[in-house]
């Protein structure tokens, strides 16, 4: 008996050491290889480090730094446990390899070719004949690939090259065309004081996911947990990054990159914003059809084949905990139940199969229905500013106009446009032009009520429907617009400076009894704004 105790305790006490000592060691590292060198394309991860997320999550992670020949595959997940890569990656999967997208970090592809501006080569058209870098390890990349044959440039129409990732070659004349990123090389070539031009895939119909994160089936079969754990963690410092942009800047020169300005760093972050969407769309949300729309993309250029199978290469999130403890308590009753009668058992089997199949189904329902609403949102969104698009300014304005003729009420509308809008691009590039866009949409928004219709209608054109709004009402608004647009300063790197916006205002009524015709009455009062020497509003 004695023998017996003694031994219980022993093992007892060797066993609270041993958990002891489990609770006392670090968890094993887990280890994320970035793709490139370290810059703000990868704030969120940083910014899980530094939070200590990872630490929350239970996780030790080591972020590994990358550069040219970085290529997150099959291969590399079979060594590491969490990479990043461009869109394309899915041709990887089709091809066999175990990758499973954990989440879409840019929901916009920063790819792009950049040429110079003096040689007048500003579409995929004009390369015809041209030397391009856009070569991978020897592959063309699929976005720039895609881009050509959307514009009918064949490959063998242009003279392929090796990308060198130096932005340098352009201010030589042995390249026409080079692949970069929207977020990196326009500032470089800034700096450099080269005159560019930017071709986007984008405006030619090609729209893949920028930044995804990937991991291998087999970590994901090993250990599920640490996997969900980690994408958690990973967006939660996404989150953060996008909320403390100058914060993670900081970070980054302290800990990552001391050879990085903050202004470069500063303005890939604008560049990331604009390419996220963060404020539009859940970050690291993964929309299938936008993966299917990618396969179809590549398949149509046979860099795939066209019986492609997406199937587990999109990451499932395990269930929410309720839903989890509520099948837990069933199953235990359905224990309970089958000690009762057996009979029991089999009816309540049955009952649990349905429920769960009816907790599927609504899932299923729910995930449908936010896969609309954002497909709804991207197609009635202007994706650069956050405003409306042409789309939802002519379906909301006939609605609201009827609305108008219904209820007999009053309705306006502005016509917006920003002065000599070409210049800011040509004095301080298209990125800077952007962010203008951006900072006069912002102020649109603050100012209109949330029952006005607002969009951007052109490049920097914006229009506004002011339902039970007369004409002077109107005039007032767009004069309170104007100011706060002339009072903005804007910043560039060659310093700051300000900007002005012509209106042209009328409203519902008379001969203006469309959508139609009330845009060219403002279309006409805008023109004599400018005529008159811009920066004031003129009603008709
Ligand atoms: P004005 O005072 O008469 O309006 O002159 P403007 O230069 O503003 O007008 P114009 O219509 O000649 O030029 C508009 C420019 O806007 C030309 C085009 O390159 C630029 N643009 C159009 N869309 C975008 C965009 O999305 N981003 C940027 N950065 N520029 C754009
Ligand atoms: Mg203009
Ligand atoms: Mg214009």
């Amino acid at each position: 008996m004695k023998i017996t105790i003694i031994t219980f305790v022993t093992l007892w006490l060797s066993m609270l050491a041993m958990s002891t000592y489990a609770k006392n060691t670090q968890p094993s590292v887990l280890r994320l290889q970035l793709s490139w060198q370290h810059q703000f394309q990868f704030a969120g991860y940083y910014a899980a480090l530094d939070q200590g997320f990872y630490r929350e999550a239970g996780l030790n992670i080591e972020l590994l730094e990358g550069g040219p020949g970085t290529l997150c595959d099959g291969k590399m997940l079979a060594k590491i446990d969490f990479c990043n890569a461009s869109g394309s990656v899915v041709k990887q999967r089709v091809e066999g390899q175990p990758i499973v997208v954990l989440a879409s970090i840019l929901q916009h592809s920063p790819i792009v070719l950049i040429t110079k501006k003096k040689d007048g080569l500003f579409t995929p058209r004009d390369l015809v004949g041209k030397r391009v870098e856009m070569l991978l390890s020897g592959v063309p990349i699929p976005e720039i690939h895609a881009m050509l044959s959307n514009q009918g440039v064949e490959l063998n129409e242009i003279k392929l090259y090796e990308n060198t990732t130096n932005v340098s070659v352009l201010l030589g004349d042995s390249i026409d065309a080079l692949y970069g990123f929207s977020t990196n090389e326009p500032f470089q070539l800034r700096e450099k004081g080269i005159e560019y031009k930017i071709i986007s895939p984008r405006h030619y119909g090609v729209d893949f996911y920028g930044d995804v994160l990937l991991t291998s089936e087999r970590l994901l079969q090993v250990r599920p947990d640490q996997v969900e754990a980690f994408r958690k963690a990973s967006l939660r410092g996404w989150r953060y990054a996008m909320n403390h942009q100058a914060d993670i800047v900081d970070l980054i020169i302290a800990k990552y990159a001391p050879h990085h300005s903050r202004r470069r760093l500063m303005a890939e972050a604008k560049a990331i914003e604009s390419l996220m969407l963060p404020n539009l769309i859940e970050i690291g949300h993964i929309n299938a059809e936008r993966w299917r729309h990618t396969a179809d993309t590549l398949a149509d250029l046979a860099i795939i084949k066209p019986d492609y199978s997406l199937d587990g290469f999109i990451y499932e999130p395990p269930k929410p905990p309720e839903e989890t403890s509520n099948l837990t308590m069933v199953r235990v009753l359905i224990i309970v139940l089958s000690f009762l009668t057996v009979a029991m058992v089999a009816l309540w089997g049955g009952y649990i199969r349905l429920s769960q199949e009816i907790i599927e189904r609504r899932k299923v329902q729910k995930r449908l229905r936010r896969d609309k609403e954002l497909s709804d949102k991207i197609a009635y969104t202007d994706d650069l500013s956050g405003m409306g698009n042409r789309r939802l300014f002519y379906e909301r304005g006939n609605d609201a106009i009827l609305l108008a003729e219904v209820d007999h009420t009053t309705l306006s509308m502005v016509l917006m446009d920003i002065d000599h809008f070409k210049q800011v691009n040509d004095n301080y590039g298209h990125l800077v032009g952007d962010q203008v866009i951006c900072e006069v949409a912002d102020i649109i928004l603050r100012i209109i009520r949330s029952r006005d219709i607002q969009a951007r209608i052109g490049g920097e054109e914006f229009a506004i429907i002011l339902p039970e709004t007369d004409l002077v009402g109107a005039v007032e608004l767009a004069e309170r617009i104007r100011h706060a647009v002339a009072e903005l300063t804007l910043e560039s790197g060659e310093g700051s400076f300000t900007i002005t916006a012509s209106f042209g205002v009328s409203a519902y009524g008379g001969v203006n009894d469309s959508i139609k015709q009330l845009m060219q009455s403002c279309d006409e009062a805008l023109y004599q704004a400018k005529h008159q020497g811009r920066n004031q509003v003129v009603s008709v």
